[in-house]
């Protein structure tokens, strides 16, 4: 069976390593089917393909696309994309853009709090200062002593009722399903178990999502608990939605899943890779 991993970010957006480290350590890992997806950015594709050419691992160019639907944040994956279309290349240009003011709103909050330089402490930490985002800031927290781990500093900060939680418009769930597609890419709704939707809020949104062309739906990913992979499983057999599995690795010493690491998809499903040429 293929070890298929479509969901990872690099240091040009919120991961710790490059690309082409990343395309190394899938490799070391097992890997066989490789996508890198950083958040809101193309710009870590190139050297991820060389790298991935080199190793004779199968890559596929990707992209998570942070969204706003029903005033919640909701991640869209883009596999298989053109990272030279223009339509895309320009949507996510636009979604960057409010990054460094929501940066500094949160780190305003923080110093309310009594924790000073927060802005100049993430963004020091981002390697791409356009992607300046909240691991950035949780990572300048837990260098500050103010929580041992990424982990806990998500528990008491950057989320919402939280200090450092800036409520953000990203893109919407139609500009994102559409960039995609132009771009030739499968869109795929990530991580489903993380929203909080109730059964009926899945529905209406996932009926959204196909009716403008969305096509699946992450199963098993480092970002669900394992009683969800089957919950999203039996989701994904019941609507036809094809499956995708990845790792949402960041990095070394944060993700609970390596890449390549995570159970195969449960049985009866269409991988969302079922008609690639691999
Ligand atoms: P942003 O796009 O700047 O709002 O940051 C979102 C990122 O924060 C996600 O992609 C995750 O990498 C990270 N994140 C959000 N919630 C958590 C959490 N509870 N634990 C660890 N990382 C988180
Ligand atoms: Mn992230
Ligand atoms: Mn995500
Ligand atoms: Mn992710």
């Amino acid at each position: 069976m293929l070890n298929v991993d479509l969901h990872c970010h690099s240091n040009v957006s919120d991961g710790v390593l490059s690309p082409a480290a990343l395309a190394a350590r899938a490799k070391a890992n097992g890997v066989d089917v490789w996508a890198l997806t950083d958040h809101d950015e193309l710009d870590g594709l190139s050297q991820a393909r060389e790298a991935a050419a080199e190793l004779d691992l199968h890559f596929v160019a990707g992209v998570e696309i942070s969204i706003t639907w029903a005033n919640k944040t909701i991640h869209i994956v883009g596999l298989g994309i053109d990272e030279n279309n223009p339509d895309l290349r320009e949507g996510l240009m636009s979604v960057r853009g409010g990054r460094e003011s929501r940066g500094r709103d949160i780190a305003a909050q923080l110093e309310a709090v009594g924790i000073p330089g927060a802005f100049e402490g993430a963004l020091k930490l981002a390697d791409n200062p356009e992607l300046l985002g909240r691991t950035h800031f949780a990572r300048y927290l837990v260098e500050a002593g103010v929580r041992p781990t990424v982990t806990e500093v998500f528990k008491s900060f950057l989320v919402e009722g939280k200090p450092g939680f800036v409520p953000h418009r990203w893109a919407t769930l139609e500009q994102s399903v559409r960039w995609i597609r132009s771009a030739g890419g499968r869109a795929v709704i990530a991580h489903p178990g993380r929203y909080g939707f109730d059964d009926l809020q899945l529905n209406v949104f996932v009926e959204q999502f196909r009716a403008l062309g969305g096509e699946g739906i992450e199963v098993v990913t480092g970002s669900h608990h394992p009683a969800q992979y089957d919950e999203y499983a039996a989701y994904a057999r019941k609507t036809g939605l094809l499956a995708s599995r990845g790792s949402d690795f960041h990095g070394p010493t944060e993700s609970r899943f390596d890449l390549g690491s995570l159970p195969p998809l449960p049985p009866g499903l269409t991988p969302v890779w079922h008609d690639w040429a691999l």
